[in-house]
């Protein structure tokens, strides 16, 4: 094939940043960014992992640091790696403060979450001082509730409403230095290609799970391939995106401390399961709910 009868390359024009020395946006590469799903205060374990993570090709890390102790064990991590670090901080603008002075490449964390004004301008002051990036994270299964509320499910606009009141924020503070993810759980669902046997839904999986949401997700693919019922059933491992994934699922559970939230229906039972004895609790859920749906 000559060069005439390639297609052309179409692509969103879009500003350059930096995250560490990896340039994102604008005509540079498309860069691969993972997650690590140990412990974050586990410092050892996570370094390997992300070593492991940039030997397999990713050019970028996240690590998720959900406390001032895991900021603690940040600072350990990114004095071994060479890899750019994303540190995923949710609400708690002083851990975003703190990770930002022990070298974070770039901050995640969403400003309409962050709380009033002067915490949020402080992230941003700190993100501009130390010339990082801020990445905004929308996922489908943590919507706000009014926007939950008012589009019923993640749809596309609930989406794009919910991340654009965060880049409103970071535009009336005149700061440009962001990236945005937008992440739903199903999209190839909203087309209808398949609808036979359980879909699980999983989270990615990070250090803030409260069980192994993998293991629990193969095993029970496993143990319930016997089924041909249509039914969506939510493994997510913890509260950030548990509650809202459990919405629009048949079934679901949100990681706990120890125990987890059952939903069914997107209502939450007051059973919760242990986190030890998960998978035996929902495949007996799972198959109750089936002989129900049977019997119908
Ligand atoms: Fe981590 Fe899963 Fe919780 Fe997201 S939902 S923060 S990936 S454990």
């Amino acid at each position: 094939m000559n060069d005439a009868q390639k297609s052309p390359i179409v692509r969103r024009k879009s500003t350059l940043l930096y995250v560490g020395k990896v340039p994102v946006g604008g005509d540079s590469p498309i860069t691969v960014q993972s997650m690590t799903n140990t412990n974050t205060n586990d410092v050892g374990a996570t370094v390997s992992q992300i070593n492991a993570l940039e030997k397999a090709g990713a050019d970028i890390v996240r690590v998720s640091v959900p406390t001032m102790d895991a900021a603690e064990a940040f600072r350990k991590i990114k004095e071994q790696v060479e890899v750019p670090l994303i540190a995923d901080i949710h609400f708690d603008y002083r851990i975003a403060l703190q990770v930002a002075k022990y070298g974070a490449d770039c901050l995640r964390i969403n400003p309409g979450n962050i709380g009033n004004e002067a915490r949020i301008r402080s992230v941003v002051d700190c993100a501009r001082d130390k010339n990082i990036p801020i990445r905004i994270g929308i996922n489908g299964g943590s919507l706000e509730k009014d926007i939950q509320e008012k589009y019923g499910e993640p749809t596309p606009e609930a989406l794009l409403e919910s991340a654009m009141r965060h880049v409103d924020i970071l535009d009336r503070l005149n700061f440009d230095m962001f990236k945005i993810s937008v992440k739903a759980s199903d999209v190839l669902k909203s087309l209808r290609i398949r609808s036979r046997g359980i879909n699980f839904i999983a989270c990615p999986t990070c250090s803030r799970q409260e069980f192994d949401v993998i293991k629990t997700v193969n095993e029970l693919e496993q143990r319930l391939e016997d089924i041909t019922l249509p039914m969506d059933v939510s493994i997510i491992g913890c509260v950030v995106n548990g509650p809202g994934e459990a919405l629009v699922s048949t079934l679901g559970v949100a990681g706990g401390h120890n125990k987890s939230s059952f939903y069914e229906g997107g209502v939450r039972q007051k059973e919760r399961f242990d986190n030890d004895k998960i998978i035996d609790q929902l495949e007996n859920k799972i198959r109750a709910r089936v002989a129900m749906m049977n019997e119908k």
